[in-house]
C-alpha cells in the first residue's frame, strides 16, 4: 500500500492520516519527520540535508530523494508507506517513481483531501487563542461557552495574525500554486483519488478506505 497523501492547509489531512495509520499499519513519513530522523541518525545524507538547512538554503532534490530511499527502505515501510510533503515537484515525483521501480514497487494512490477554498477560509480563520492560558477554540468547531472569553480565566480570546482572512488566503493561494501542477501529473498517471474532504471526517475517511480496502485484499 504505497501511498501520497495530498490536500491544502485545513483540510484535515492530519486527522486522515492518523486513521490511515491506526488501521492499515503503515507508517506516516512527512517530509519533516524523515529529514529529523535522517539528521538523528547521523547518515551522510542527513549531514549534508543539516548543513544546508544550518544555512538555511533549500535540501537539493538528490540529498532529499536519498533520504526518501533511506526511510522507505526500512523495515516498517514493508507493507507500504503513507507520503505526506514529499514529493513538492514534478521532478521529485519523477524521480520517487524511479526509485519505486528501483525497488520492484509502485505507487498505489494519490489520496487528495478536496476542500473549497471558502470552507478553508471559514476553517482556517476561526482560531482563537487565549493570550493568557494558550489555549485554542474555533469560532464554528469549538467555541467557549461565552463568546470572545477563555473558558478557563476568563481572557478576551485574539485572532492570531496567521490566522487573518488575509493571510489565510495568501497561503492557499501559494499552496494552490505548488499543488496543482503535481494534482494534474498524477491524474493524468492514474494515481490520483479525489476524497471529498468538505464532509464530516468519519465520512471523509469512508471514502479513502473504500479506495484502500481494495488494495489490501
Ligand atoms: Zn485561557
Amino acid at each position: 500500500m504505497n501511498l501520497i497523501l495530498m490536500g491544502l492547509p485545513g483540510a484535515g489531512k492530519g486527522t486522515q492520516a492518523e486513521k490511515i495509520v491506526d488501521k492499515y499499519q503503515i507508517p506516516h513519513i512527512s517530509t519533516g519527520d524523515m529529514f529529523r530522523l535522517a539528521i538523528k541518525e547521523g547518515t551522510e545524507l542527513g549531514k549534508k540535508a543539516k548543513s544546508y538547512m544550518d544555512q538555511g538554503e533549500l535540501v537539493p532534490d538528490e540529498v532529499t530523494i536519498g533520504i526518501v530511499r533511506e526511510r522507505l527502505s526500512k523495515d516498517d515501510c514493508q507493507k507500504g508507506f503513507l507520503l505526506d510533503g514529499f514529493p513538492r515537484t514534478i521532478a521529485q515525483a519523477k524521480a520517487l517513481e524511479d526509485l519505486l521501480a528501483d525497488m520492484g514497487e509502485s505507487l498505489d494512490y494519490v489520496l487528495h483531501v478536496e476542500v473549497p477554498k471558502e470552507q478553508l477560509i471559514e476553517r482556517l480563520t476561526g482560531r482563537r487563542i487565549c493570550p493568557t492560558c494558550g489555549a485554542t477554540y474555533h469560532v464554528q468547531y469549538n467555541p467557549p461557552k461565552v463568546e470572545g472569553k477563555c473558558d478557563k480565566d476568563g481572557t478576551e480570546l485574539i485572532q492570531r495574525d496567521d490566522d487573518k482572512p488575509d493571510t489565510v488566503k495568501k497561503r492557499l493561494e501559494v499552496n494552490l500554486e505548488q499543488t496543482q501542477p503535481m494534482l494534474d501529473y498524477y491524474k493524468q498517471k492514474g494515481y490520483l483519488a479525489a476524497i471529498n474532504g468538505a464532509q464530516d471526517i468519519e465520512l471523509v475517511f469512508q471514502e479513502i478506505d473504500e479506495k484502500l480496502r481494495s488494495l489490501s485484499q
